[in-house]
């Protein structure tokens, strides 16, 4: 009977082979959610040593944080293009977006200018 052996065999392999794949499946879900925890942390460090470099504060990372500047900048820049493009500005006391023509802030009251 080394035929039906065989076959089974050959069975108990594949069901094997299944379960090992469900398995690793598993654990690469595990991994990719450990990695995610430390990128996750990553910006929390970077973010962290951003708020020193702003501070005035050489945690020798400023070449980095200088362009993390530079794209704040930029991003401001494209802000104020939107908001030119809506007639809109923003109130400087608490950043509520009102119509270019307002006086007073509906929010907060800040006189604009
Ligand atoms: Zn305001």
């Amino acid at each position: 009977m080394a035929f039906m052996d065989d076959l089974k065999k050959f069975g108990k392999n594949i069901s094997q082979k299944t379960s090992d794949m469900v398995e690793i499946t598993k654990l690469n879900s595990a991994i990719s959610q450990e990695k995610e925890k430390i990128r996750k942390l990553y910006y929390e460090i970077g973010t962290a040593v951003y708020e020193q470099y702003k501070a005035g504060n050489n945690l020798g990372m400023e070449e980095k944080c200088s362009q993390i500047a530079e794209i704040e900048q930029k991003i401001e820049e494209l802000q104020q293009k939107i908001q030119e493009i809506k007639n809109s500005k923003k109130c400087p006391g608490c950043g509520t977006e009102v119509t270019a023509d307002t006086a007073f802030c509906p929010q907060c009251g800040s006189k604009l200018n």
